[in-house]
């Protein structure tokens, strides 16, 4: 095979899926020469996404971290204060908190949701009230899309009085007890980065109930601009909206939402099936009474040294041109964060989130991925389970 026909047939982790109606609304905004951001597009992107979600009102910006800046500005969150914050995430859940000089407090995840421990979220609270020195927000996320316990960590924030803040980056669509992901907490915050479920090419949304906080994020977005004919300013702003031309694209986009779910459940179900039954293959749990979207299929590899067979798999995958990734490293873990607090699941100090990052992978999981493709990755971990290497590590665990 070629080196160009090997680069043909790769298959990526969450590659971009156009609906085919993107090109129209494009043109729309290229008719009316809206090459902007704020118009049209994104007026009704923020409707049409507010509307889907169930909340009273959206502010279309342009990414997902941008939103959660804006989020936790609006909380109030400055110079010297903390936000709590899920350690297991991409580093763009964190880095907003260090925008505005506060520092996070990482919580752990819990084995039945790989999300933020209540217990771990309880301790942390517990020891701040006792300090008096309340953290200014709690930054829970849904990770590929599976939702965190809710009701366990709303009734923690409400016992302390701090508010709730959702990274939905990865979770558009997914449901908790029918309710959408992203409307529990004050604000809640999607992407439309090139690899979530639904894509921008680069984008972010940021939700809430309070309209009101949500002009507040869209002046501070538009480079906090006063109501004078005049440019004038009297707060620091920023340069956050979304372009009208890529709210064209997202409005065509979240016409397939649904699909796409459907389509991502679909790649999970077919793995679940194939891979399932084996000794040693854990997938992501989903909590009852709710629905993820299944964003990144993710499962572990209960068997043998931590890290050997799926640094194993991981490479084999990589040699056939098949692009999987370890899960999330921790944050608390990152050279970046060196210091910050952390507070485990475990009493003594067991970090479920340490152990997930060491036995842990992505899947190939694209809406449009093929069944051929991805009978291609199923082959290849059937066939690592039945090497000899992988069937002596049985023994090890
Ligand atoms: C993608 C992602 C973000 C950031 O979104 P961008 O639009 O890329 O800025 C934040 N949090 C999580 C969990 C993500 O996966």
């Amino acid at each position: 095979m070629s080196a160009q026909q090997a680069k043909r047939n790769k298959i990526y982790l969450s590659p971009p899926h156009m609906s085919g109606n993107e090109q129209q609304y494009i043109n729309e905004a290229f008719e009316t020469n809206w090459i902007a951001p704020i118009g049209p597009h994104v007026d009704a992107f923020e409707t049409e996404l507010a509307s889907y979600a169930g909340s009273r009102g959206a502010a279309a910006v342009s990414s997902g971290t941008a939103a959660i800046h804006l989020a936790l500005k609006l909380l109030g969150v400055g110079e010297g204060d903390r936000v709590i914050c899920q350690s297991f995430t991409f580093v763009a859940t964190a880095n907003p908190i260090r925008y505005l000089g506060a520092e996070p407090v990482f919580v752990d995840s819990e084995p039945e949701t790989w999300n933020m421990s209540p217990e771990a979220l309880g301790r942390a609270l517990e020891e701040a009230a006792s300090s008096g020195s309340l953290p200014k927000a709690v930054l829970v996320v849904h990770l590929y899309g599976g939702m965190a316990k809710m009701e366990e960590i709303i009734g923690l924030c409400e016992k302390y009085g701090v508010p709730l803040v959702e990274d939905a980056a990865e979770s558009l669509g997914s449901t908790y007890r029918g309710r959408q992901s992203g409307t529990f907490g004050k604000f809640g915050v999607f992407s439309f980065n090139g690899n979530k479920i639904i894509t921008t090419s680069g984008g972010g949304m940021l939700i809430s109930d309070d309209t009101e906080a949500l002009g507040k994020a869209k002046f501070l977005a538009t480079q906090g601009r006063d109501a004078a004919r005049h440019y004038q300013h009297s707060q620091m702003g920023y340069n956050y909206r979304m372009s009208n031309l890529l709210a064209g694209v997202g409005r065509a986009q979240l016409e397939v939402l649904e699909e796409r779910v459907a389509a991502r459940r679909n790649v999970f179900r077919r793995y679940s099936e194939a891979l399932g039954g084996m000794d040693g293959i854990e997938f992501m749990p989903e909590l009852p009474g709710t629905r993820s979207n299944r964003w990144l299929t993710a499962m572990t590899i209960n068997r043998g040294e931590t890290e050997q067979l799926r640094d194993c798999l991981l490479a084999e995958l990589e040699n056939a041109n098949i692009e999987a990734r370890p899960l999330w490293k921790p944050l608390h873990l990152q050279p970046l964060f060196e210091g910050t607090t952390f507070f485990a699941h475990f009493i003594d100090g067991t970090a479920v989130c340490e152990e997930l990052f060491g036995r842990g992978l992505c899947l190939p999981s694209g809406s449009s991925l093929t069944e051929e493709e991805q009978d291609r990755v199923i082959d290849i971990v059937q066939a690592i389970f039945a090497s000899p290497f992988a069937q002596e590590s049985i023994s090890l665990r």
